[in-house]
């Protein structure tokens, strides 16, 4: 603030003095007066708005084996998965871009593509996800199922979910109302038990139901600041029928239920045989159909508004170290790139990758694994090799990566001095 009573100051924009407005706020050698702050604002605000009513762009439509091969340059392994993902979205997006076109199909509806993916912790669930909405320009977010709860208990009310999609689409509606939501920890809000009935767990049964509203298509009312409903509090609606939700979860326990059901019994003269089917195959859940997912918790209802059910595969050693070195912002090439920044070409041998696979095998979070392996090791490093001037190569070995020994490290050859 700018002391008033200094008659040659005026504003830089109207050209008030500072004796006829209220306030100036000062800059270096410029005045703006509370009146031009205000226009701004209103400007500023304006404009805002505009952008927010954009229409958005059109949709990618990339055929599904286009769209799979965009995936295969980030997720690896997982085809069926991607087979699917790639189906369901290209179908989901041409009911969107289009439903009136085909006058003989008029009375016919498409159903959503919602999708749930089915498999262990750190095997590209999550990643699909976003990689789809990435190759698609579609705003993409990410909640997870257990920190919902129904309304009128502690925790956070479903369209939460959509809040955080309108936060991912900049606040624009439309945008929003083509993006797609990955839930995570779906099948933790499973009921406890499909036969007995005393057991239920009524909040998540209560969660599925409120999940289901915004999963099948509704206008939804969204808190514009996130958090709780306020009956007084002006909401933004979002339509959420074209929203593609895909759900996903680890589903431990379903594997015993397809065995179960996969399990054939003969009955013969004398006594029946059954043929057991093995649930640790590792392919078991390829065979899940919607009846398992029931079995498991999930409410009927909810099961028919996600039609499509995938499921991803534990990752072999050969996978884990594909996905160190391959995909387009693989591990590797991140640090790579880090130390070519400091002039420093960095070498993994292929023992140490060998190595860094069975560490993070060992911790059981998948691929996740493999960045927690990397970070504890690489840290070390890299606190040292920026102050090494003539460093020419980082050689990771299998030793530096099992025993935290020191990378072999060549230096540029010297010109000998006098
Ligand atoms: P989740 O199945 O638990 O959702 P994520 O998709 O979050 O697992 O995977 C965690 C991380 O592991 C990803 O960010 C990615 O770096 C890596 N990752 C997991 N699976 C794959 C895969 N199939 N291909 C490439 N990277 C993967």
């Amino acid at each position: 603030m700018h002391n008033l009573s200094e008659e040659t100051i005026r504003c830089s924009f109207c050209g008030r003095p500072a004796q006829d407005v209220i306030s100036m706020v000062a800059g270096p050698d410029v005045y703006i007066c509370d009146r031009c702050v205000e226009d701004a604002v209103h400007i500023i605000e304006s404009e805002r708005q505009q952008l927010q009513k954009a229409p958005p762009k059109p949709l990618v439509r990339l055929a599904p084996k286009e769209l799979k091969q965009r995936l295969d340059e980030f997720v690896i392994g997982q085809d069926r998965a991607k087979k699917a993902m790639s189906v369901a979205v290209y179908n989901h997006y041409k009911r969107v871009e289009d439903e009136s076109f085909m006058a003989d199909f008029h009375d016919v509806e498409i159903e959503k593509s919602n999708m749930i993916l089915i498999g262990p912790t750190g095997t590209g669930k999550t990643l699909l996800a976003r990689t789809l909405a990435r190759v698609l320009d579609v705003p993409f977010s990410i909640s997870d199922a257990t920190s919902l709860t129904e309304a009128g208990y502690v925790g956070d009310d479903v369209e939460t979910v959509l809040y955080h999609l309108l936060q991912a689409a900049d606040f624009n509606v439309e945008r929003a109302e083509r993006g797609i939501v990955f839930i995570d920890e779906i099948d933790k809000i499973s009921r406890k038990s499909d036969s007995v009935s005393i057991t239920r767990d009524v909040s998540g049964e209560g969660v599925q139901q409120a999940l289901l509203k915004i999963i099948e298509g509704t206008i939804a009312g969204v808190p514009p600041k996130g958090g709780r409903k306020h009956p007084e509090q002006a909401l933004i609606n979002i339509n959420t029928r074209n929203i593609l939700f895909i759900c996903g979860g680890a589903f431990e326990g379903l594997d015993e239920i397809v065995a179960k059901r996969l399990t054939t019994r003969t009955y013969g003269f004398g006594n029946g045989k059954s043929v057991k089917y093995d649930k640790k195959d590792p392919g078991i859940f390829a065979h899940v159909e919607p009846d398992d997912l029931m079995k498991y918790g999930l409410i009927p209802e909810l099961i028919g508004r996600v039609p499509v059910i995938t499921s991803l595969d534990g990752l072999s050693d050969l996978a884990l170290r594909r996905i160190l070195t391959e995909p387009k912002n693989a591990l590797v090439k991140q640090y790579q790139k880090l130390f070519a920044m400091d002039g420093v070409h960095l070498v993994f041998e292929d023992k140490a990758l060998d190595a860094i696979v069975q560490k993070a095998r060992k911790l059981g979070t998948g691929a996740r694994g493999l960045r927690s392996v990397m970070e504890g090791m690489m840290t070390e490093i890299m606190f040292d090799i920026p102050s090494r001037t003539h460093l020419r190569t980082c050689r990771i070995t299998r030793e530096a990566v099992m025993e935290g020994t020191s990378p072999i490290m060549e230096e540029r050859i010297q010109r000998a001095v006098g």
